[in-house]
């Protein structure tokens, strides 16, 4: 029997559990929960987290802690049933989701790395030009000290023979706080007592103002008082030395702000439609207890003030609030108008913010020094302990889906969240997603409609432009339809703004061969290759993989290669030729690279320095411009052509958004579509601005379906370098799926496999990719089967070098 205190840590490594360590008694009383640890982990040594502590008594055989890594936890007790949750509904590691929900760059991986002997040099001198040794050892020869990218297997045989040496170690912590030097009067010293001892009134009037500033406000940055006085550190120096004066170090957060863009006035009152959601939020608030509310407000119907006063309100209580956006840039725009009425008790959390930023403003967060977050899908995790309210804005986009590993849904899982700590949740929707829509119908979810714009402004008038038609004639362009060309020379002329929505980037999209029918592709993706005008270049929007522009034909080596098709950056170009007078600018992800680019864009456009804004779906989103009166929808079929059962709903939801950023100021708005399908229900409805049509015909095809919402859907996705390999393993999965379900007689008929199939994308940064889909109405049932089959599925598959991907709730089929 042993009684020494017990740790539950989550270690950061693949697997599902957590495990159980003893802490030895020099570090008892550090080993908090929520700090990180280095434990022994299958002859490694690994990061943990402390889940939990328990006083002990307990009769396992179980490893110490080597080491407790943080002197304050980085996270709550109270979030950990929350990452728990998040791992078990999510199908992922949990020692990995809690690494991914804390600020990135704080844990540093012990590693092995390679040298290479003077034997080693000497080999790798003689040695055949091409072979394996030849390049693990040139390899190690040009990176001293770094992470061996080869498995350890390949690397011992080389050891072994003397060619090399391997060492253990460790990446430097590249995130933490920022440590600045200070000044200060050291203690018992007052401004009298330092001047008598100098022997009555200093002669030097800048010494004596020196001394009055560091004794009059106490802590001095030392930079500060360098730069403000002649002779600074001189003077620093000196006092320091005379021993009136002490300097030492302390962290400083970075201030992540920095640029913010000046928000409208206050708004003095609220609108009926307001008021009435805001206090039914409030009566929520006040019960603390979990609720779910779906503010349904059309664009423009004043719902940032909504969450504002939520906000104020649940702070008023003592509370803590998350407000989630979908885009950085929208992050930063909220932060403005928060931060302008709230002060500085405001954290902003997003991947935009450098490593250091991000650390700090965890820090704070968790030290109780703010009382609201603001940010984009990853503000999800930040470590507040009095959280009484989460603000999803914009819940239907589907950027809080995340894509890469740990696949999570943001908005669902804030609604967890928030149940978990008895919060209250806003879900702020122009367009809601079918999905909320549908659990508000079914009253699992409030209501609350804010059907109006505010100050009555009307919606704009919309108008469909049938692209076939154009066509035929062939009359004008096949970019700008004549009554868009005509409606962009009125607004002009009016002096007003306006938007240009195309949801593709690049100049031409599409380089094909004339004779043979044949595109230029991407050598790793099956995806066509992109022509960027400013680079010069063919790109592929998927892998980055790019190549200089040719006009003979890869396929059949004939000069026929003519370019086809548009993006964003060819409508600003001919827009630009159309309009040479007029300010134009382009909003999409390649003006906007660079930190604080976005931000300068939107920044000159809210000040009416640019009169046509063309953009892809970045310039959609929330933002408050009043002098655009004409929005003008360049290709509304590129989200139709989607092979997703999602394609009507995100068509629907874009056009919508999009329209909704004309005539937010005191003129009326236009709205002009061009489509080659005008009597696609999605592009009808939204055309009427009609909500209601759209959600009743959508949830009808999908009832129909059996999609979601009325089933949950996981998608397996198999990745693999050998195109044959990757079909088999997809094949002997999908038997797996179906023998063990045919082996439940009952609940198996409960859960339908789709598929094995090929991606509609079938080959993806040089890996082939295949997919299933699995269906049924109960999450848990199709989590218990996944548990089953994944056990004997990983290890077989691994070894076929394919692996396997599991997307609870998947957004993306491609
Ligand atoms: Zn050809
Ligand atoms: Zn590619």
């Amino acid at each position: 029997m042993i009684n020494r205190p017990c740790l539950k840590i989550a270690v950061s490594v693949p697997v599902k559990s957590a495990f159980f360590y003893e802490v030895p008694e020099r570090l008892d009383s550090c080993a908090l929960v929520g700090c990180r640890v280095l434990v022994p982990f299958r002859k490694r040594k690994v990061i943990g987290y402390i889940l939990e502590k328990s006083p002990g008594v307990h009769d396992l055989e179980v490893k110490e802690i080597l080491d407790v890594l943080d002197t304050e936890p980085l996270f709550h007790k109270s979030l950990v049933p929350f990452f728990e949750w998040m791992a078990d509904y999510y199908l992922h590691p949990i020692g990995q989701m809690i690494q991914s929900a804390l600020p990135g760059g704080i844990n540093f991986n012990p590693f092995k790395t390679a040298l290479l002997t003077e034997k080693g040099s000497r080999i790798l001198e003689r040695s055949a030009p091409v072979s394996q040794e030849r390049e693990i050892l040139t390899w190690i020869r040009d990176h001293p000290g770094k992470r061996l990218p080869h498995p350890l297997r390949k690397i011992t045989p080389l050891e072994k023979k003397g060619w090399v040496t391997l060492e253990d170690r460790r990446q430097k912590k590249s995130a933490g706080p920022l440590m600045r030097r200070f000044v200060r009067p050291k203690a018992k010293m007052s401004l009298e007592s330092v001047l008598e001892k100098m022997g009555g009134p200093l002669k030097a009037e800048n010494e004596v103002q020196f001394l009055k500033t560091v004794f009059d406000t106490g802590p001095f940055a030392l930079n500060e008082l360098t730069s403000r006085f002649r002779n600074g550190s001189y003077l620093v120096n000196k006092w320091v030395k005379k021993g009136a004066l002490e300097s030492y170090k302390a962290p400083v957060y970075r201030s992540p702000g920095g640029n913010i863009v000046c928000p409208a006035s206050v708004p003095s009152d609220l609108y009926g439609q307001q008021r009435r959601a805001l206090n039914r939020i409030k009566s929520y608030l006040d019960k603390s207890n979990f609720h779910v509310c779906l503010l349904y407000g059309v664009t423009g119907s004043g719902k940032t003030e909504v969450y504002y006063r939520a906000v104020e309100h649940a702070i008023g209580l003592g509370k803590q609030a998350i407000i989630m956006v979908p885009e950085i840039s929208l992050a930063i725009y909220m932060e403005g108008i928060f931060r302008s009425r709230l002060g500085n008790r405001i954290a902003v959390y997003h991947s935009r913010l450098s490593r250091g930023e991000r650390y700090d403003e965890w820090m704070r967060t968790i030290r109780g020094e703010v009382d609201l977050v603001i940010g984009a899908r990853s503000a999800l995790f930040v470590p507040l302990s009095r959280l009484g309210l989460i603000v999803v804005d914009e819940e239907y986009d589907s950027a809080y889906k995340q894509e890469n590993s740990p696949r999570y849904q943001a908005r669902d899982a804030a609604v967890m969240r928030a149940k978990m700590d008895k919060a209250v949740v806003i879900l702020g929707a122009g367009t809601p997603s079918v999905q909320s829509f549908q659990n508000a119908a079914t009253g699992k979810y409030h209501l609350l409609s804010m059907p109006d714009r505010i100050e009555n402004r009307s919606l704009p008038d919309v108008e469909v432009v049938d692209m076939k038609c154009l066509k035929d004639k062939k009359t004008g362009n096949e970019i700008i339809s004549p009554r868009l060309l005509e409606a962009l020379n009125k607004n002009l002329l009016a002096g007003n703004q306006t938007i240009l929505f195309l949801n593709r980037r690049g100049f031409r999209s599409l380089y094909l061969c004339r004779f043979c029918g044949q595109s230029i592709r991407c050598p790793n993706c099956e995806v066509a290759l992109t022509y960027h005008f400013e680079e010069d270049r063919l790109f592929c929007h998927y892998c980055g993989f790019y190549s200089k522009t040719r006009m003979t034909c890869p396929s059949c080596g004939r000069k026929g290669i003519k370019a086809y098709g548009f993006g964003t950056e060819r409508v600003e170009q001919e827009l630009k030729a159309m309009f040479p007078e007029a300010r134009i600018s382009r909003m999409d992800t390649d003006s906007t690279r660079k930190k604080g680019q976005a931000f300068q864009i939107l920044k000159k456009f809210s000040e009416h320095e640019i009169d046509i804004l063309v953009g892809t779906q970045m310039i959609t989103k929330g933002y408050d411009f009043p002098r655009v009166t004409l929005v003008g929808v360049i290709a509304a079929d590129l989200s139709l052509g989607f092979p997703d059962f999602r394609a009507g709903e995100r068509t629907f939801q874009i056009l919508s958004q999009v329209a909704g950023r004309a005539g937010r100021g005191d003129q009326r708005g236009e709205v002009i579509i061009q489509t080659f399908n005008p009597a696609h229900y999605a592009v009808q409805t939204a055309t009427a601005h009609d909500y209601k049509s759209f959600f009743e015909k959508e949830r009808e095809l999908r009832e129909q379906l059996n999609y979601p919402p009325f089933s949950h859907l996981v998608c397996l996705r198999l990745k693999g370098n050998s195109k044959d390999k990757t079909e088999k393993a997809a094949r002997e999965l999908g038997t797996n799926l179906r023998d063990i379900l045919a082996g439940w007689p009952k609940k198996g008929k409960e859960i339908q496999v789709l598929g094995p199939a090929e991606a509609p994308i079938a080959r993806l940064k040089g890996k082939y990719r295949w997919q299933i889909l699995i269906k049924g109405t109960s999450m848990s049932l199709l989590r218990h089967l996944l548990n089953a089959v994944e056990k004997d599925s990983r290890k077989v598959l691994q070894s076929r070098g394919v692996s396997l991907i599991l997307d609870v709730d998947p957004y993306q089929m491609i």
